[in-house]
């Protein structure tokens, strides 16, 4: 894609919102490179796609506020066009335009292959286009994508959710829950890993629903078992399962797979049965509980973490401490707690009995100080405690000023660790095996004495970033992978 000077024309492409969301920007980039397009290094795109939420709290504002900010950049950048996608626009669809008539392209969840299209159509006819299709048009993971990790992937299995938790919106918005094939699934993990990753993180909005479109109740555990039997792949995440369709067969696949870690993340929402209920949750807390303690018994180190929804309408004082009793009971690692809000389109936003604002807040305050200490303190049982990481690109924000570098380990914690003087650095995407020294509540450090050896494990995911960092200053590079490169979605169309 060339504008009228034959330059190609750059993209930029922000995100709001969940590792879904992330995933899907990686495809929006990569359609976009495969139709000419190249990112934006200067941050001055002639095209911005915005990949919005609807899920998360404040996502009308944020949308209109960056556009209303984008109004003005548009009109000093002549050729300048705004695309938006995602949740929001698949919910809001026309509103977008009415609201923000300088944008030039709206698509939804179910289209995002069709976004160099569009682009094109909206110049050609200087107009803007709208296509919100309401059923998924091709399955995202067919679409290239622009990967932005050498060690690391995401891989699609399946996209909607047959569920129908009253304060969610996804179910409106992505459709019902649609499986990929295993095969197609297990293609593009081996793609990754022949690319140089080690790890992949397998997407769901509901995992271990996965299979019931193809009638097989046991897939999701058998897609571990077969994944588990790729040579080179080393960590195999998933996110999310649900609690009422979490089985047994599921735990035995995560024991019994060396490369699936032992970590979980598995949302409580709440600890009352009578919330629970209200959020049309069809499991209980005594059953959550059984799970946890199932999970421990076969994968003792397991870390799980959890989401907490505070103040859903109706919730009492005695349904919240119900949410305290399971919290503390659950030991959980870490917790991503959301004080409830109304989303419009959701049952529950007409549901009576809001929770007034201030209680909201003061009970969200003591969930978070109660899973602060529970956290803190399972990260001190750690010191001492030998860790392997993955050592990560981008996660450690203070590593600069620290001096020190940033992995996770086997269990999902971000670890960041020090290299004692007289070793080499390792690149990301290496293996290193440190003690740790001391915990805080949301990470550990690893910091080794002086003249210490760093263990250090040098993997093909290692080599992926040596190849990127090569290419990216131009230097001649058979792979041609690594960083940055557009991956086709069909294994059998790589190079
Ligand atoms: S399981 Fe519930 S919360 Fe999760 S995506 Fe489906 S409807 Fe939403």
């Amino acid at each position: 894609m060339t504008d009228t000077a034959a330059r190609p024309r750059t993209y930029e492409v922000r995100t709001f919102g969940c590792q879904m969301n992330v995933h899907d920007s990686e495809r929006l980039s990569g359609s976009l490179e495969a139709a000419g397009y190249s990112r934006a290094i200067d941050g001055d795109a002639d095209v911005v796609v915005i990949n919005t939420c609807a899920v998360r709290e404040n996502a009308d504002n944020k949308l209109y506020g960056t556009l209303g900010m984008l109004a003005s950049v548009k009109r000093e950048h002549e050729g300048m066009q705004i695309a938006v996608g995602g949740c929001l626009a698949q919910k809001d669809k026309g509103i977008i335009l009415e609201k923000a008539p300088w944008v030039d392209v709206v698509f939804g969840t179910h289209n995002m292959g069709s976004l160099p299209a569009l682009l094109e159509r909206a110049r050609h006819n200087d107009e803007a286009q709208l296509e919100i299709l309401e059923s998924l048009e091709v399955f995202p993971s067919t679409l290239p994508a622009r990967r932005e990790s050498t060690y690391s992937g995401w891989v699609s299995i399946s996209v909607g959710c047959n569920n129908t938790c009253t304060f969610c919106i996804v179910p409106s918005l992505r459709g019902k829950e649609k499986d990929r094939r295993p095969g197609d699934i297990l293609a593009e993990i081996q793609a990754l890993v022949d690319d140089g990753a080690i790890e992949v993180t397998l997407l769901g909005q509901n995992v271990n629903s996965y299979g019931v479109e193809f009638g097989d109740r046991g897939a999701f555990a058998k897609l571990l078992r077969a994944a588990g039997g790729i040579p080179g792949l080393e960590r195999i995440r998933f996110t999310s399962p649900h609690p009422a369709a979490f089985t047994d067969d599921v735990i035995e696949a995560m024991a019994e797979t060396p490369s699936v870690m032992p970590q979980l993340h598995m949302p409580l929402q709440s600890g009352s049965d009578r919330t629970l209920r209200a959020m049309r949750r069809s499991y209980r807390s005594e059953k959550f509980l059984g799970i946890l303690d199932r999970v421990r018994a076969r994968i003792p180190d397991a870390a799980i973490t959890t989401d907490i929804i505070v103040g859903f309408p109706g919730e009492t004082e005695e349904d919240f401490a119900e949410t305290l009793r399971v919290v503390e009971l659950a030991r959980f690692s870490s917790a991503f707690t959301f004080q409830y809000s109304i989303r419009e389109g959701t049952p529950a936003a007409t549901m009576p009995d809001q929770v007034p604002k201030a209680v909201v807040q003061e009970r969200y305050e003591r969930l978070a100080a109660l899973q602060d200490r529970i956290s803190w303190e399972e990260n001190r049982a750690l010191i001492g405690a030998r860790a392997e990481l993955i050592v990560a690109n981008g996660e450690g924000r203070k590593d600069s000023d620290t001096h020190r570098l940033t992995g996770r380990a086997r269990d999902g914690r971000l670890v960041h660790f020090s290299v004692p003087a007289g070793n080499e650095t390792p690149r990301p995407g290496d293996v290193v095996t440190v003690a740790i020294s001391e915990a805080a509540p949301f990470h550990l450090i690893a910091d080794a004495p002086a003249g210490t050896r760093l263990d250090i494990r040098r993997t093909t995911a290692g080599d992926a970033w040596d190849r990127a960092q090569a290419a990216s200053c131009a230097v001649p590079e058979d792979a041609g992978v690594g960083i940055g490169r557009v991956s086709l979605g069909l294994p059998t169309l790589r190079r």
